[in-house]
This record gives C-alpha cells, sequence and structure tokens, in this order.
C-alpha cells in the first residue's frame, strides 16, 4: 500500500551548535517521503523551482519515491533558514522564502487520485484542501503543520482539522493552536477541533498520543549526540505512516508500533546534517533500533 505526501521540497541553510549548512535538502516532503520509503512506496506532491538539482531528485529515485507530482514551476525553490539554540530543542526561523510555493495548487496526477493512506505535510492549509478534495478512497489522512501556518491560515487549518484522522503537531504548536498551556489540556482542546487522535511531539522528551478514550506515552530514543534536529517531526511522521501501510494494523497495538517506528526514523535523521543519515541508513539498522526500543521501554507491571 502506498503512501501520499504533500509538503515543501525544499532548500535548507541550518546553523546548530555543531556547525551549519548551506542550501542543503530540505522540506517536510522529502524527510517525510525518506522516512517513509523503507516500509511503503510512496508518492510525492510538491512544487520545486529551476535551481532545485538533478541530484536531490535522484536521490529521491534511489529510494524508489515517486515525484512525478513534483512540479517544477519558474522561479527559485522554497528557502528556509533557521538556527538552532545551545539548548537544541529551540529554534529560530530566521529566513523564509516561500518562493515558488506562493500560490503553487496542487494537481494530482491521476493514479494519485486513488491514495489511501495521505500526509498532509507541513505547507499552506489552503493547499492541504486541495489535495483532499482531489482524493477519491483515502483510508487515512494525517496532517502536520506549523506556527506560521497556525498564524497566518487558521481558518483554513481549522476546515482541514475538521476532515482529517491524525494531527501530528509538536507541543509547542499544540498550544498555539488550543490556546492552553497545559499539554493535555491542549490535547483534549484540539480534538474537539475533528481529529480522533493528535500525536504530539515532544523533541527529545518523546511523543505523546491522545484519542477521547486513551494516551500514549513513548520517550525519544537516548542518543548522546544530536547534530540537527531538522526534519525530526517529518521523518517520524514518515515512519508512521509508512510503517502503517505496510502492516494495515489500525488497532491499538499496531498504532503503537508505529509510534515506535516513527521514532527509530527520527533517531537517526538527527545524527548528522539535512538528509545525510537518513538517506544512507538501512532497514536492517532500523529493525535493530526498534528492539532496542523495545527493549528500552519493557515494563511489567
Ligand atoms: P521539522 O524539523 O520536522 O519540523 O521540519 C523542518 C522542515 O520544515 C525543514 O526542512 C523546512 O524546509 C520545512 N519548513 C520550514 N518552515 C516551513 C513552512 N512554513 N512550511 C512548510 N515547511 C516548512
Amino acid at each position: 500500500m502506498s503512501v501520499l505526501v504533500v509538503g515543501t521540497v525544499a532548500f535548507d541553510s541550518i546553523e546548530t551548535p555543531f556547525g551549519s549548512a548551506e542550501r542543503i535538502l530540505g522540506g517536510s516532503a522529502s524527510y517525510f517521503a525518506l522516512g517513509a520509503s523503507f516500509f511503503a512506496p510512496v508518492r510525492v506532491v510538491g512544487v520545486i523551482g529551476e535551481d532545485f538539482p538533478q541530484d536531490y531528485l535522484d536521490l529521491f529515485a534511489q529510494r524508489k519515491i515517486d515525484t512525478d507530482g513534483v512540479e517544477r514551476a519558474a522561479g527559485d525553490t522554497f528557502h528556509w533558514r533557521g538556527r538552532y539554540h545551545e539548548d537544541i530543542n529551540v529554534r529560530d526561523t530566521v529566513e523564509l522564502h516561500l518562493n515558488v510555493l506562493a500560490g503553487f495548487e496542487p494537481k494530482l496526477p491521476d493514479p494519485y487520485r486513488d491514495a489511501e493512506y495521505v500526509f498532509l505535510g507541513n505547507i499552506d492549509p489552503l493547499m492541504q484542501m486541495e489535495v483532499l478534495d482531489q482524493l477519491r478512497r483515502v483510508r487515512l489522512v494525517a496532517c502536520d503543520t506549523m506556527d506560521h501556518w497556525i498564524r497566518t491560515s487558521n481558518d483554513a487549518l481549522k476546515k482541514v482539522l475538521r476532515r482529517i484522522e491524525m494531527l501530528v503537531i509538536n507541543d509547542s504548536e499544540a498550544r498555539l493552536l488550543s490556546g492552553y498551556d497545559n499539554i493535555v489540556k491542549a490535547a483534549r482542546e484540539i480534538l474537539k477541533m475533528g481529529p480522533r487522535m493528535v500525536l504530539i511531539k515532544r523533541g527529545e522528551y518523546g511523543v505523546l498520543q491522545f484519542s477521547d478514550s486513551s494516551i500514549f506515552a513513548t520517550p525519544a530514543y537516548p542518543l548522546e549526540q544530536v547534530f540537527d534536529p531538522t526534519g525530526a517531526g517529518d521523518s517520524f511522521a514518515g515512519g508512521l505512516m509508512g510503517h502503517l501501510a505496510r502492516s494495515g494494523d489500525r488497532s491499538q497495538g499496531g498504532l503503537r508500533r508505529a509510534i515506535v517506528y516513527g521514532s527509530v526514523v527520527a533517531s537517526f535523521t538527527v545524527e548528522d546534517f539535512g538528509v545525510k543519515r537518513l538517506a544512507g541508513v538501512s532497514l536492517e539498522e532500523i529493525e535493530e533500533r526498534y528492539r532496542q526500543f523495545v527493549e528500552l521501554t519493557d515494563f511489567h507491571s
């Protein structure tokens, strides 16, 4: 079962306490697609500019990621510049150039319209909605967003939330969206906005999953060195959705296993700059770290 993602395909310029990188491959759809590609075929909907290098498209092709839905438009590619603090959980957006993303109207190639597992990655909610409108037989829609869209496109985002099953969001965004500081209250408030499930990403502290009837908590895989947290959230969602598409198991246990696979994928992403580690890791390494994760959290009551 394949997974469809819409999101940004970007140039990122990143500064962390451990180094910096200029105009490397980034974007919510890129990280998601690479993360999901270990488990299921992936199709990407997005837009790139004339300056986007063929090497990056080749990298997607090597991981068998279908980029037929990535449009090349006149102009420059979306560019994000971010700086991380000494406390690597905190980052500032220093520059955000939408470039070809401004005014992008996603058009799904016909076979994409039958996608059953769909991730509305971090992008303008109006574009997320346009993708939703083109789907014929979707089974699971998950969605991400960020402070920029919560502030600038709130009404459209609320409409998207009424049509999705799962929201994957980080803790500060959950607070901003809900108006509550307490994370449990924030999750409950977001559940009232539409999604059946909210997954709250808390960086090195892990993930909390909320539904009306349950709460599930997992830590992040403990690492001695985090070089660059960029893309952790998107590759987490990629691992999660990819695993769900592979297993088809939507039981509570199946969802929990998918959350742990997502956490494992994210733990590789942050071990190097950009997509370097994520693009080079093997499925065997992922499975081995998954087993370590199970041991790490083994608890007999
Ligand atoms: P993450 O670290 O998982 O939250 O996602 C980081 C990625 O989001 C980077 O690769 C950026 O290119 C991308 N990004 C940053 N700002 C935005 C935005 N406003 N809309 C969509 N993608 C963004």
